[in-house]
């Protein structure tokens, strides 16, 4: 039996699967494409806050990854959520992420503080970024200092690039937590909303697999709200992530293509 008719859905990681860097990889594209045609409910589920759900969602389209309409997760809906519960709209924040990170926490009524007005601030919301300096790291630490709640879409330490882990929002963030002594709620992977979300944008269906390259990430944090998780490690690439202790995945494969077999 093939491993792809033991489920009814499934949820997609993007960064090391569908794509590294920019490179689309083409059997993950021809396996999407698949899942399309055989009508199986799939969404894209990224702790990635470098764009917004639509943009991405556009990135996948141009490099002839099927979407399905609202079929992309990420990690900034979860983290600007997770700030509104608690503090309600019009507060005031210390935001370190992405232009396209910040215009979403704009748009969702949040105002960003200017980093030398961190007193104003009532949240650190914090997201990577490769621009990341000084500056905010100064800002956002004296903010959660003083009693702001910390919060980031990740803490994944690197990121898969083509020519290897590049600093993710995780090293970011433990900056701050270090500068601050505060620790952060994370709203990505693995902790439970994100894939809660991607639940959502898929109707629930009966039996559902996440997809990822990380098992610390992408398949504790599924099995941990009782989804199965499938481990993509493709061995000849310089992204491939070891194994984690006590993570056992459901499935290991080498490539999508692989979900057919
Ligand atoms: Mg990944």
């Amino acid at each position: 039996m093939a491993i792809i008719d033991r489920y009814d859905g499934l949820l997609i990681d993007i960064d090391g699967v569908v794509r590294v860097g920019d490179e689309f990889l083409p059997d993950a594209r021809d396996a999407i494409t698949e899942l399309e045609a055989r009508g199986l409910p799939y969404a894209f589920v990224t702790n990635s806050p470098r764009l917004t759900p639509a943009e991405h969602a556009e990135e996948l389209r141009a490099g002839g990854v099927p979407v399905p309409d609202g079929g992309v997760v990420t990690a900034a809906e979860t983290l600007i959520s997770f700030i509104l519960d608690l503090t309600g709209a019009g507060i005031g924040a210390v935001v370190v992420g992405t232009d396209s990170f910040r215009r979403q926490v704009a748009e969702a009524g949040i105002e960003e503080v200017a980093l030398d007005r961190w007193e104003d601030a009532t949240a650190v919301m914090v997201s990577g970024h490769d621009r990341f300096d000084y500056g905010e790291l100064k800002a956002a630490a004296m903010a959660a200092r003083a009693g702001a709640v910390l919060a980031a879409t990740g803490s994944d330490p690197t990121m898969p690039m083509p020519d290897g882990h590049w600093p993710g929002t995780g090293s970011i963030l433990a900056a701050i937590e270090t500068a601050s002594g505060a620790q952060a709620t994370v709203t990505g992977k693995p902790f439970p909303a994100i894939f809660e979300a991607g639940l959502e944008a898929i109707g629930r269906p009966g039996k559902v697999a996440m997809i990822g390259d990380r098992s610390d990430t992408d398949v504790a944090g599924a099995q941990a709200v009782g989804l199965d998780g499938i481990l993509v490690s493709r061995p000849e690439s310089a992204s491939a992530q070891p194994g984690v202790e006590g993570v056992d995945p459901d499935h290991r494969i080498g490539s999508l293509l692989d979900l057919f077999s």
